[in-house]
C-alpha cells in the first residue's frame, strides 16, 4: 500500500533530500503538481511522485529534462 503523505511530511522530504523549497501549502494527492523553488531561485512545478521517484529535484535549468535521444 502506498504511504499517505501529508504536506508537512512532503515539506520535510523536500528539505532533507534536495536544495529546493516547497512553496505549496496543501497536498491533495500524487497527481497534484507541487510548486517548488529551486536553489537557483527559479520556481517550478513537479508532482511529488516525479520529485521523489524520478529524482527530479531541481528546476529545468539546473536539471534539464532528459531527451529521448
Ligand atoms: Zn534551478
Amino acid at each position: 500500500m502506498n504511504k499517505r503523505w501529508t504536506i508537512g511530511e512532503i515539506k520535510k522530504f523536500v528539505e532533507n533530500n534536495s536544495e529546493s523549497k516547497l512553496l505549496t501549502t496543501e497536498y491533495h494527492g500524487f497527481s497534484q503538481k507541487l510548486l517548488l523553488q529551486c536553489a537557483c531561485g527559479n520556481q517550478f512545478e513537479k508532482t511529488f511522485k516525479k520529485f521523489k521517484d524520478n529524482n527530479q529535484r531541481k528546476c529545468e535549468v539546473c536539471q534539464p529534462p532528459k531527451t529521448s535521444r
